[in-house]
């Protein structure tokens, strides 16, 4: 069996097939561990927002973000504590209703993707390359 994954990805990536046949790629958590899910889907470059509304959704500096296929997002547990909320019109963040931890953001008219937030990620971020976007807000890096 031949999987879609290029070589300078494989470095970034933690590769694991499980039961269900698919490759866990990486693996994420929110902050108090209730919702854990997998990515199925090589990830090399990361983007680094800096436009307002990611400093407050994140209430950070920046807000590390990458477009993945909604179909390689599989949630393994905490459905219970996923909640969302509208920051801009037709634009939603999914978020962990116990710990807040921002998990992944997503539009109904773009409804293939989803909007990731690497920093859930359970792996070595310092492998993966960077840009940071909307740098004209920026204070820091
Ligand atoms: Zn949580
Ligand atoms: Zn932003």
């Amino acid at each position: 069996m031949e999987y879609p994954i290029q070589t300078e990805h494989l470095r970034a990536t933690q590769i694991k097939i499980t039961k269900g046949g698919y490759i866990k790629m990486f693996e994420g958590e929110c902050l108090c561990g209730s919702v854990k899910y997998d990515v199925n889907e090589p990830i090399s470059i990361v983007e680094c927002c800096h436009c307002l509304l990611c400093r407050k959704a994140h209430s950070s500096a920046f807000a590390m973000g990458v477009t993945i296929k909604r179909s390689s997002f599989k949630l393994i547990r905490g459905d219970e504590q996923l909640a969302e909320f509208e920051s801009s019109p037709g634009k939603f963040r999914m978020f962990c209703k116990k710990c807040g931890s921002h998990l992944y953001a997503y539009r109904p008219s773009c409804i293939l993707d989803i909007r990731l937030r690497p920093a859930l990620l359970n792996t070595d971020l310092s492998k993966f390359k960077i840009e940071h976007i909307n740098i004209e807000n920026r204070f820091c890096i």
